[in-house]
């Protein structure tokens, strides 16, 4: 008997876990699920592209072994993320339009309602799983009023903010919200670029009836990053139709964008004006508290337990997006299970190093002496064999690591470097800058040793 997808890949997953740490399979593979066929290739979707890369790079070889031992016979596997996905490329809407690019992949909902295809909203984005916090209150009740009595309240709703801040996830939560309690809504969601791109198209064809109709035919019309309709006047154009059409026909229309209404430029002041008819709500970035709240649900979440000094410290390093955040929680995850240790505060310093993190600022204090002083320290040698002319190892290493982390933390010029050093030219600092950064990608003692060091002079330890 032929075996579904998910059954091959429930083997595959049942016989990695046999075989790797609970942690690495729990955050690597435990979030992900075949989605069907293609030709001979089994697709399977994780979480974020990061998840892709990682899966094929380190449990590839794994995961296909087994799955050639189940079945017999090889079968290569391919994977996405479902977050990419999730935007939806192939919109696919009823076939009497313009032809669009189809799913490469058969989609593993039925076909039964094809004008809402219920797989281009991400599941992952619902209500549940969105912190609620100062910064996006508003937003997010108005988000549920719509939901819950869609064309009713606020028609459009119009929400607003920076990158990463959520906008995407609450219009999916809207449609993943009426999609369970009123199953028979023809939803749509549709990044600004590519309703711009199917009108390109369909223009290109002379299919543009199609495209209309297609527009006009939907409940609940979701267009995300309005703002890059900016300076598309023919899109403009037909956007404007589609909407009169829709609001005319009492149909909701959520739109999101980087900036408020009044601020969008190169966009038609009709369309402006109709963006303010319904509720203009904002996100702003979250706070100290929210930003908390978020990494505890999005740890648990992929079932990792933070000690609550690392999620302070996550907390605290990302404070403009939650994206960022997502990603520094990710990296965590990498890096534990890369390392094989478990996540402590010293290994989320190392693990975040390159993020921003605010409280490590050198203190005002912090000088070219301090960090030379601590560099000799430990290395266990004297300050002065730094200066010296000496050309051991004992002090050429620690003198490298020296000049590169002057060179990182106050940024010197390369000159006055030298001249600290007993006068070396720049041309030997820049050497040994290049040796250190060398040595770091390649020697993992040398550089967790670096790293310790750049922490304590950071945190003022020295
Ligand atoms: P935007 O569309 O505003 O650029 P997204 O909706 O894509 O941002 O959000 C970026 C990521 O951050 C998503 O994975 C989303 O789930 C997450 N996110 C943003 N805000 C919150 C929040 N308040 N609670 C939980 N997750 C959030
Ligand atoms: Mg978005």
């Amino acid at each position: 008997m032929e075996l579904s997808a998910s059954e091959i890949w429930a083997h595959a997953l049942a016989a990695a876990r046999t075989y790797l740490p609970e942690q690495s399979f729990q955050t690597w593979l435990s979030g992900t699920e075949a989605v069907g066929f293609s030709d001979d290739e089994l697709l399977v979707e994780a979480p974020s592209q990061f998840h892709v890369e990682w899966i094929e790079d380190k449990y590839g070889a794994l995961l296909r072994r087994s799955i050639e031992q189940r079945l017999g016979r090889p079968l290569s596997v391919s994977y996405r993320s479902s977050a990419s996905h999730a935007s939806p490329a192939a919109f696919a809407l009823p076939a009497d339009g313009p032809t669009y690019s189809s799913p490469p992949y058969r989609s593993r909902i039925s076909e039964s309602k094809p004008t809402v295809p219920s797989d281009k909203l991400n599941e992952r984005y619902t209500f549940d799983r969105f912190v609620v916090g100062n910064n996006n209150q508003l937003a997010v009740a108005a988000c549920r009023a719509v939901a819950e009595k869609p064309a009713r309240m606020y028609n459009p709703l119009f929400v607003y903010g920076g990158v990463g801040l959520g906008k995407t996830h609450l219009m999916h939560a809207i449609g993943n919200y009426l999609q369970q309690h009123a199953p028979q809504t023809h939803i749509a969601y549709v990044p600004t670029e590519q309703f711009t791109n199917e009108l390109v198209t369909s223009i290109q064809e002379g299919a543009t009836p199609g495209f209309r109709r297609r527009y006009r035919h939907i409940d609940l019309l979701l267009v995300d990053d309005i703002h890059f309709l900016e300076g598309k006047e023919r899109t403009q154009e037909e956007f404007f139709h589609t909407f009169n059409a829709l609001y005319d026909a009492q149909k909701q229309i959520v739109l999101t964008s980087d900036r408020a209404p009044s601020s969008l430029s190169g966009l038609e002041e009709r369309l402006v004006s109709r963006f303010a008819w319904g509720l203009v709500a904002d996100i702003k970035p979250p706070d100290y508290e929210t930003r908390i709240a978020i990494v505890r649900k999005k740890s648990a979440a992929d079932g990792l337990f933070l000690e609550d000094d690392v999620i302070d410290l996550v907390a605290r390093s990302c404070t403009s997006s939650v994206r960022e955040m997502e990603g520094a929680i990710i990296k965590l995850l990498a890096f534990s299970s890369l390392t094989n240790q478990e996540i402590t505060i010293t290994l989320a310093h190392e693990a975040l190093q390159e993020s921003r993190i605010p409280t490590l600022v050198p203190s005002p204090s912090t000088s070219a002496t301090d960090i030379l002083n601590a560099s000799a320290a430990a290395w266990g040698v004297e300050p002065r064999g730094l200066v010296s002319k000496r050309r051991t190892r004992d002090v050429t290493v620690p003198r490298q690591v020296a000049m590169f982390l002057i060179k990182e933390i106050l940024d010197l010029p390369l000159t006055r470097i030298g001249a600290a050093f007993g006068g070396r030219d720049h041309s030997t600092v820049i050497h040994s800058i290049r040796k250190v950064d060398r040595d770091l990608q390649t020697d993992e003692e040398f550089a967790s040793r670096v790293s310790r060091l750049r922490e304590q002079i950071l945190t003022g330890g020295v």
